[in-house]
């Protein structure tokens, strides 16, 4: 494993993550499963997927939890819409629930993130023995998800934030990731540090200097440049906020669309993307 959560290796023994790959070139749905540690996920999990899709998906996540000694963990998915829902789960459902975080302090039970860009966010409340699973794009980021399942952790378990670890998985960077300056704007009419988030910060409403200068008449001006936005910059910001110690946030520095020989990117590789699966769990009686 290239070590993208390695510090998380000293955390306590029950908290378990990795991220995914897949093989370059090769079909997401049948790329094999070469290494151990290294599992994919294939992607296309829609209801318009063919059986044999399902159950390629079905048998890889198999794979993965094989591969994490996860095997006895009921995986707990969801049917994420980059919404700020926060499910509680004492049990496996018999199907999967719509929202974009999920957490748990019951044994056995391994919660499930899917991204391919967005990001994967893992919390472990070791005192409590509580963890907790977030999907955080641009609109669950702007709608403060990552803060939302703290507090919800806070109300359902005790969570105190200064116990928690968490831990930012591979997401598109800051390199990669232009956005329109309307969420700009979004972002810095929500946030007071959002500037920091931005390569640079435009909302489109600034006065076009050289506009006497262009052949565009007035009402005519090309659509303003996008800006570049650091997701994993700014949900390491809400946990701040929320009051973890910096030092229990590890942040992978792996760029998804930066990296798509390992990782899956759908900025890069548009809808037939696969998608990576980032989990955490608690072990009965660890
Ligand atoms: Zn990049």
């Amino acid at each position: 494993m290239p070590g993208h959560f390695a510090p998380l290796q000293r955390a306590p023994a029950f908290f378990k993550s990795r991220p995914s790959a897949h093989s370059p070139g090769r079909s997401t749905v049948s790329a094999p499963l070469k290494e151990a540690s290294v599992v994919s996920i294939a992607g296309k999990c829609s209801i318009s997927d063919s059986r044999n899709t399902r159950e390629n998906v079905q048998q890889n996540r198999k794979l993965f939890q094989s591969a994490l000694a996860a095997n006895e963990l009921a995986l707990v998915s969801l049917k994420q819409f980059h919404s700020d829902v926060v499910s509680v789960f004492s049990s496996a459902p018999h199907e999967p629930c719509s929202g974009d975080a999920s957490i748990t302090n019951t044994p056995n039970l391994l919660l499930g993130i899917q991204t391919a860009d967005c990001v994967p966010i893992l919390l472990l409340d070791p005192k409590k023995r509580a963890v907790a699973a977030v999907h955080a794009g641009w609109r669950g980021t702007l709608q403060r998800i990552v803060e939302k399942t703290i507090g919800r952790m806070k109300m359902e378990f005790k969570t105190n934030p200064i116990d928690l670890l968490a831990a930012i998985g591979p997401a598109i960077g800051g390199c990669c990731y232009e956005v329109g300056t309307e969420v700009a704007a979004a972002f810095l009419s929500q946030f007071a540090n959002a500037p920091e988030w931005f390569d640079e910060l435009r909302t489109g409403d600034e006065p076009n200097p050289l506009q006497w200068l262009n052949q565009f008449p007035p009402g005519h001006q090309p659509p303003p440049k996008n800006v570049r936005l650091d997701l994993r910059k700014a949900n390491r910001a809400q946990l701040l906020s929320a009051g973890l110690n910096p030092r229990h946030i590890f942040v992978s520095d792996l760029c998804t669309a930066c990296r798509t020989d390992l990782l899956f990117s759908y900025r890069k590789q548009g809808s037939e993307s696969g998608r990576m699966m980032s989990v955490i769990g608690i072990r009965a009686g660890k």
